[in-house]
């Protein structure tokens, strides 16, 4: 080993779903929308004068950060952007899980919060879901350095009714609760209804899932303004032009548009429902989701069987190669028309599927 090597940080890094290109393929594995983003979108990029590229953007987002305020009607000081909730989360990491106490997030849940507490040397414990994949709010009552969870919880899509989750963050008032909702459009009340009574909560969200816009990394954190300030602070302290100005265009533009993102969301949900019935007819059972994709496993045929069956008809799902999961495939809500096509091939396959070894 050559001593430099020995400075090096090292992390085991997140490994993202792929992404396959071309147009034939069905591509149901990160939980993107099927829909296009708002139509003011497309146009605010396509009006955009591109000498504006010249300068630095606006550091503060500000066109966007009011229109999430006026949106959530919340100050503009208790609105935080980021570049996808990603970095909105790796920064909350950096700027609140600051002690030596260890923070608590589920066993189950979304894989980068293991990540982020390695790369910065954060302690952290893993309280185990329940047998249902539940999280149990009774878990998150003792001493700790902060928690993180996502509401509805991902990979499972199981969303904890707001009395619960106001549970947990009552009892860790001496400590920041993250509560991550980047699926909570598809599910039921915010916790950002919580807001005005604790200010210990940071609620996060993101452009990724119900407002179509992954590709253009737009995260948020509703929060008090205390931890507002704290978060800022630590990104002016690392990159001050986090996000760039085509994004901030596009993201203003999406949130001026109510009627579209409420019109996209409920034609994904309804979507769900009727894939529920799908995969129950198929043979499947599944917790009971209230996100954009389902975790299903098959009464009889391996997770990975199918993952593989279905990876050469060019339809990608995603599969976790990890303990409770390893035998369920995380299938993202398509159109009604690409849900479809997932479903004809499944009843064949399943259909004519035998063990190995299996000849008759
Ligand atoms: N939180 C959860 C629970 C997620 O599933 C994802 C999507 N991978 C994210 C946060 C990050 O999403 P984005 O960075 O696209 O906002």
């Amino acid at each position: 080993m050559r001593p430099w090597e020995m400075n090096i940080r090292r992390v085991v890094p997140y490994v993202p779903g792929d992404q396959p290109a071309g147009d034939k393929l069905i591509k149901l594995n990160t939980n993107e929308n099927p829909y296009p983003p708002a139509p003011g979108v497309e146009r605010a990029l396509r009006e955009m004068d591109a000498d504006r590229l010249r300068k630095y953007p606006d550091p503060s987002s500000a066109e966007l950060v009011t229109a999430l305020a006026e949106y959530y009607g919340v100050g503009e000081d208790q609105v935080f952007v980021g570049v996808g909730s990603d970095d909105v989360i790796a920064m909350s990491f950096l700027t609140f899980f600051n002690s030596q106490k260890k923070v608590l997030f589920p066993d189950i849940t979304y894989s980068f919060y293991k990540v982020w507490a390695d790369l910065y040397r954060i302690p952290y414990e893993t309280p185990a879901l329940d047998e249902n994949m539940a999280i149990r709010p009774l878990d998150y009552k003792r001493e700790n350095g902060g928690i993180i969870f996502p509401n509805p919880n991902a990979p499972t899509g199981l969303y904890m009714p707001l009395d619960q989750v106001e549970e947990i963050v009552k009892a860790n008032q001496d400590v920041i609760v993250i509560v991550d909702e980047a699926y909570i459009d598809f599910a039921g009340p915010s916790a950002r209804e919580l807001l005005p009574v604790y200010d210990n909560l940071l609620v996060v969200q993101t452009f990724s899932k119900s407002r179509s816009m992954a590709g253009v990394r737009i995260g948020f954190a509703l929060g008090s303004p205390a931890l507002i300030k704290a978060l800022n602070d630590v990104k002016y302290s690392y990159n001050s032009y986090t996000m760039n100005l085509p994004s901030q265009i596009a993201g203003t533009q999406a949130v001026k548009d109510r009627a579209y993102f409420e019109e996209t969301r409920a034609k994904i949900m309804a979507t769900r429902e009727r894939s529920k019935k799908r995969f129950a007819e198929l043979g499947f059972t599944f917790p009971g989701s209230m996100t954009n994709f389902i975790l299903v496993t098959h009464e009889r045929v391996p997770a990975r069987a199918i993952f593989d069956a279905l990876k050469k008809e060019q339809i990608y799902v995603r599969y976790f190669n990890a303990p409770r999961l390893d035998n369920s495939l995380r299938v993202s809500i398509g159109t009604d028309e690409e849900m479809d096509d997932l479903f004809r091939f499944l009843e064949q396959y399943l259909k004519e599927w035998k063990p190995a070894g299996d000849s008759e």
